[in-house]
């Protein structure tokens, strides 16, 4: 059986909401476009509408290309980073499974590397992990390749992996080519449909279900 657990951390460790808006409203505020209600524009992203039905205003591909430029100078800076809180029960949860003797590795498509252990350092959780995998690429080929690529490149001692938690259709395309159970959770960037679309093994609410459905992983 093997002992290790690959976790994403976007999404089913950190909950990103507050700094994907805050990101978001500033860009449209030095468009001139007034953004959407917070509600609005995290339910859109979650069930992946297209950013221009979100908001009407980045109709115009120069505009919204625009807009991709500043959101990826952006997304990963401190000041943004401070708004990140970790999700609920997510710490007692990761804590709970190296109890139960599973090693876990985070496996990360952030850009800055350096930025995220300050992130995950100031948030209490660096020392939860047994290995951070950091790609520090998001534009040389599609997400799932690049978190594939991530994964293959993990020490020796993590190759009895077991499973992929993650909360979007990356995490589950990147699962599957590994070989491993892949895990979806609805507590991150993606509600259920589009998630079942991708058909992961399990789909569930967040970390503190995992414990639960280990046995059933296990087998
Ligand atoms: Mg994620």
């Amino acid at each position: 059986m093997g002992k290790t657990i690959f976790l994403d951390l976007d999404g089913p460790v950190i909950d990103v909401s507050r700094r994907y808006y805050a990101v978001h409203s500033e860009i449209l505020k030095d468009i001139d476009v007034t953004p959407a209600p917070y509600a609005v524009y995290w339910e859109g992203k979650r069930k992946r509408q297209a950013l221009d039905q979100i908001e009407p205003g980045l109709a115009d591909p120069s505009v919204l290309s625009r807009y991709r430029v500043r959101w990826l100078e952006s997304i990963e800076d401190r000041r943004f980073l401070y708004l990140d809180q970790i999700q609920q029960g997510a710490a007692p949860a990761l804590q709970h499974l190296r109890g139960e003797g599973f090693q876990l590795a985070a496996a990360t498509l952030r850009q800055q590397c350096d930025n995220l252990l300050w992130e995950l350092e100031r948030l209490g959780v660096r020392g939860a992990f047994d290995e951070i995998l950091c790609s520090g690429d998001t534009q040389s080929a599609e997400g799932w390749i690049l978190k594939r690529r991530l994964i293959e490149t993990a020490p020796q001692r993590l190759r009895d992996a077991l499973l992929l938690v993650g909360d979007t259709e990356v995490d589950v395309l990147a699962a599957r080519a590994l070989g491993l159970a892949s895990v979806a959770v609805l507590n991150g960037i993606r509600s259920r449909d589009p998630l079942a679309g991708v058909s992961p093994d399990f789909i569930i609410r967040d970390l503190a279900e995992l414990v639960s459905i280990l046995p059933r992983v296990c087998v």
